[in-house]
């Protein structure tokens, strides 16, 4: 117990610290994701998300894989918080006091020690029974294919080859990507954590955030779009604070109160 207590004054202290107005980088982060992370990590909210997420999913395979289809049918899922946790890494980036970047990412990617967001392996492994087709559809870099593939190999991950596995090359628009796998496919289904994993009008989100782009594709959520929560990182902090990550008084000023 007394342990458990100094581990919750060390968090508070840690927190306190890290909104004393020092604006380096590391701190910014720090303010910004902590609670995401541990929200991600520990709640049973975020679980029962990803298992509510999974099973309509799944349902919805179920419903269509006995129609008439002149296409084979397809599921799309990004890797990165959709069927792999990299919480991990949040977790380094506050440990070091350092921020993103391309190196740090691929020295995480390459240990292969991402786990498997609850719920993905199963849905993918019932794909594979029903007879359907699975692309993993991920801007991570090519050059981390390796890494990648064996990460989810060894979690046992259906489809996990090069064929199956479509990485960023040039652009991080997924549309092209996407567009060759409609060429022989019907895409049953879009699984991801940024709207950017369904289509790339999502992309722009100086419109509300981009709001007023999603609100127009509305009904497609939950029967072809499926989308999974990321407090952590995304698409919608450019929207929110497009210069980049803020401080804590760029967040205040930010936020609605009462
Ligand atoms: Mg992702």
């Amino acid at each position: 117990m007394r342990k458990t207590g100094t581990g919750i004054v060390m968090l508070i202290m840690i927190v306190f610290l890290s909104c004393g107005g020092n604006d380096s980088k590391g701190d910014k982060d720090s303010v910004t994701g902590m609670q995401a992370v541990l929200w991600s990590q520990f709640s049973a909210e975020a679980e029962a998300l990803y298992l509510q997420a999974f099973n309509i999913a799944s349902q919805v395979m179920r419903d269509s894989v006995d129609g008439n289809h002149d296409k084979s049918l397809a599921v799309i899922l990004d890797i990165d918080e959709t069927v792999l946790d990299n919480s991990p890494f949040n977790v380094e980036m506050m440990r070091k006091g350092t921020s993103y970047s391309e190196e740090l990412w691929a020295e995480w990617c390459e240990l292969r020690a991402a786990i498997a967001i609850p719920g993905a392996l199963e849905f993918t492994l019932l794909a594979e029974q029903l007879g359907i087709d699975l692309f993993y559809v991920s801007n991570r870099s090519v050059k981390l294919l390796d890494s990648t593939l064996d990460n989810l190999n060894e979690l046992g991950f259906p489809f996990a080859d090069t064929l199956h596995i479509m990485l960023k090359k040039e652009s991080s628009s997924k549309d092209v990507r996407r567009a060759s796998i409609r060429e022989d496919h019907k895409i049953l289904l879009l699984i991801g954590d940024n709207l950017g994993d369904f289509d790339g009008v999502f992309d722009d989100r100086s419109d509300e955030y981009g709001k007023v782009e999603l609100r127009k594709f509305k009904d497609d959520f939950g029967s072809k779009f499926i989308v999974l929560p990321n407090p952590m990182y995304g698409s919608w902090e450019r929207g929110v604070f497009p210069e980049g990550r803020p401080g804590k008084e760029e967040v205040l000023e930010k936020l609605r109160g009462y």
